[in-house]
């Protein structure tokens, strides 16, 4: 299948799991997962009409926007991130995703270059994965919230999570739905952003309030990662 007959049919997905779980048409966004795929596999999908792109590794995606610059692209970081590659994230990027500290979130405040407008940003959560070092916890919520919101150079949209892989589909939805109802007891309409679900769980997520779905494999085929730059 080509990249263009993969988007139609990861389209029709989400459609579909938006009718089928009573979510607004039309509501859930497609990010195109694009990290270890080359520049021509984002343009092949950008012809088809995707326009927000996520990428991991900041070397990576700072080459592919070189080689895109022409191309109307929001681009996403979803990565791990280290302190000092901040002012690169904050300068290139139009969303970070893994935003797990208030000493991250600072940095890409004070950095946010001024022309451009605040950085939009989600927090990683950990909800299930014990293993996963990234993200934090449920209880820290709250309170980096409300460190976050005051930087002046961020705007923040709301959280994002990478669960434990589960076969199950309703051991897929616990997760999402704990994290949905902890993001809905802050009462800060302003947070409207789940970054929920992959290629494995797309419509778990989107049964659970998912507003950007991250999809890699299911767009792009599997990921080798030899000679993948960091
Ligand atoms: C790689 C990655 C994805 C895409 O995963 P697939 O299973 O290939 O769809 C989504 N989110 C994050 C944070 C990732 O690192």
């Amino acid at each position: 299948m080509t990249i263009t007959q993969r988007l139609k049919q990861i389209r029709s997905q989400i459609s579909n799991a938006e009718l089928a779980f009573n979510r607004q048409p039309g509501s859930v966004l497609l990010l195109a997962v694009s990290k270890t795929k080359p520049a021509e596999d984002l343009a092949a999908a950008y012809q088809s009409g995707q326009r927000h792109f996520g990428e991991n590794y900041l070397q990576e995606a700072l080459g592919k926007q070189q080689a895109l610059g022409a191309y109307d692209i929001t681009w996403h970081f979803i990565g791990p991130i280290q302190s000092n590659k901040t002012k690169a994230l904050a300068t290139h990027f139009d969303w970070v995703h893994s935003v797990d500290s208030l000493k991250i979130a600072r940095r890409l405040s004070d950095q946010r270059p001024a022309h451009l407008p605040p950085l939009n940003i989600c927090l990683q959560v950990n909800i299930s994965d014990e293993q996963s070092k990234s993200g934090i916890t449920l209880d820290e919520l709250p309170e980096l919230c409300e460190q976050v919101v005051k930087l002046p150079k961020l705007k923040l949209r709301g959280v994002m999570a990478i669960p434990a892989p589960q076969d199950d589909f309703e051991r897929q939805r616990r997760p999402y739905k704990t994290l949905y109802q902890a993001v809905a007891k802050l009462g800060r309409p302003e947070l409207d952003t789940f970054s929920f679900g992959m290629t494995g769980d797309l419509q778990a997520a989107i049964a659970e309030g998912s507003t950007i779905v991250r999809i890699g494999t299911a767009l792009f085929g599997e990921r080798n990662y030899a000679g993948k730059l960091v």
